[in-house]
Formats: C-alpha cells, sequence, structure tokens
C-alpha cells in the first residue's frame, strides 16, 4: 500500500551548474532504468526554478527544504508555500533538525509551518527525533512524540494522508552512523501507533515513515529491508551521483 520513497536534501550545497549536472545524471539513470522508489530531490532554493524545468519530464518530484507559514507579508528572506507550489515544488521538508537546531525553529512553529504546506496543496516531510543525550537518557519515544503531538496538532484527520513523516536521529545526521535497524523499528512503529491514535488506523496506514541519517550504499540495503522503513531521507550520499543512485536502487530488489 506504501510505495518507498527517497527523498535527496541537497542542504546548502551546489551552483546552478551543479546542481542541474548532478540532477540530470541521477534522471539520465532512471530513465534508462526506472526504480522502484519515487525520487524526491530537495535543491537549494536557488535552484528550484530551473531544476523544475530540468525534471519536468522525468518521474523525479521537487522539494523545498524549508518554507514559511504565511503566504505572504513583511517576512525579509523567507519563502512562502504558496511561492513554492507557483514554481513547481511538490513537498517540503519541515521541521528538520538543522532547522530546529541551529535556527531554532520550535514545534510550533513547525505546526504552522504544516498547516500552511498542506493548505496550499504541498506535501510536507516532517523531520522529528531525538539528540544523543536523549537517547541516552531514555527519552528518544518521549521526545518524538512531543515532537508529533505539536506539529500535528491543527491538521484534521484526512490531512495526514498527505503527510511524509521522517524519522532523523540527530547522533545518526551527518555522522556516518547510522541508527540500527531494531532502533528504527522501534521508533517507526511507535510513530506509526501515535498517527493511529490520533487520525484513526486508515489514514495512518497510508503515511510513509522515511529513516534519515548517514544514509550510504553499503548500508542503504539493509536499511531498505528494515521493518516500518518506507523510504530514506539522504543528506551527505545524495551530493554525488555515483553514491546515491545505488542508495536510490535499494528498494528495488526487495518489496
Ligand atoms: C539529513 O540531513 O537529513 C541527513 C539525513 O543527512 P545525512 O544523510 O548526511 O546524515
Amino acid at each position: 500500500m506504501r510505495s518507498p520513497l527517497v527523498v535527496g536534501n541537497w542542504k546548502m550545497n551546489g551552483t546552478l551548474v551543479e546542481v542541474s549536472s548532478l540532477a540530470g545524471a541521477i534522471a539520465k539513470e532512471l530513465k534508462k532504468k526506472p526504480s522502484k522508489a519515487s525520487l524526491v530531490l530537495a535543491p537549494p532554493a536557488t535552484a528550484l526554478v530551473q531544476l523544475n524545468q530540468k525534471i519536468r519530464r522525468s518521474e523525479i518530484s521537487l522539494a523545498a527544504q524549508n518554507c514559511h507559514w504565511q503566504d505572504s507579508g513583511a517576512f525579509t528572506g523567507e519563502v512562502s508555500p504558496l511561492m513554492l507550489r507557483d514554481i513547481g515544488c511538490m513537498y517540503v521538508i519541515v521541521g528538520h533538525s538543522e532547522r530546529r537546531h541551529i535556527f531554532h525553529e520550535t514545534d510550533e512553529m513547525i505546526a504552522k509551518k504544516l498547516v500552511a504546506a498542506i493548505r496550499n496543496k504541498l506535501r510536507p516531510i516532517l523531520c522529528v527525533g531525538e539528540t544523543l543525550a536523549e537517547r541516552e537518557d531514555g527519552l528518544a519515544t518521549k521526545v518524538i512524540t512531543r515532537q508529533l503531538r505539536i506539529a500535528l496538532k491543527q491538521l484534521a484527520r484526512n490531512d495526514i494522508r498527505n503527510v511524509e513523516v521522517a524519522y532523523e536521529p540527530i547522533w545518526a545526521i551527518g555522522t556516518g552512523h547510522n541508527a540500527e535497524p531494531k532502533q528504527i523499528t522501534e521508533i517507526h512503529g511507535r510513530i506509526r501507533r501515535f498517527l493511529a491514535d490520533s487520525f484513526g488506523q486508515s489514514n495512518a496506514k497510508r503515511v510513509r515513515v522515511l529513516y534519515g541519517g548517514s544514509v550510504k550504499p553499503e548500508n542503504s540495503n539493509d536499511l531498505a529491508k528494515t521493518s516500518e522503513v518506507d523510504g530514506l531521507l539522504v543528506g551527505g550520499a545524495s551530493l554525488k551521483a555515483e553514491t546515491f543512485i545505488p542508495v536510490i536502487r535499494c528498494f528495488d530488489s526487495h518489496g
């Protein structure tokens, strides 16, 4: 029922030429041999318009890495979900740990962004995850439940069908150390139970729960096979075609 999804988060990396060449290499490869996984690319905001032109005729979808919660107004430096939809985005990443920790985004701000994204027919990819200290203190589930509860509290029951949730333990992001399959299955199971309790079983069943944190070709097959993993959110390894393509293909051999 849930088809696999792979998201490449390019963060603040790449000039137009670099982004275009990377997207071109990936699109060419997938045209030659399509993948079972749907692919979403989240380039820097400067490249969204150009990339939309480039991938328009492909199966690849476009995501923004962030958005504001208002459609317009005096918010210098911000980009609205209305504007993102206008330039061809289908998805928007919301609540990435770098936004939470470096830019001090709160759960309440993230909740407003989710509502705004859905109002503008964007699919939010909601990131949740605990710090190392929180995991060591046995607080991982508590933290993630709080993040979900606040972020999703304003959504109507059916709205959850348009959301992807990404479990991204902060201690695994960019560190080279991914979470163990057992840890991932446990947290993803908790996320699914939270969604079922809050939005009903049949709505919850449709939500893809992705894993993110040091995904690379060496671990992606095991991660794709991990129970409760519906897809992957990939940072560093998505920046090169030779490391990203094997990750995208990890869902092709099973399922
Ligand atoms: C991320 O930042 O969302 C991420 C998963 O990064 P990395 O794959 O580099 O750990």
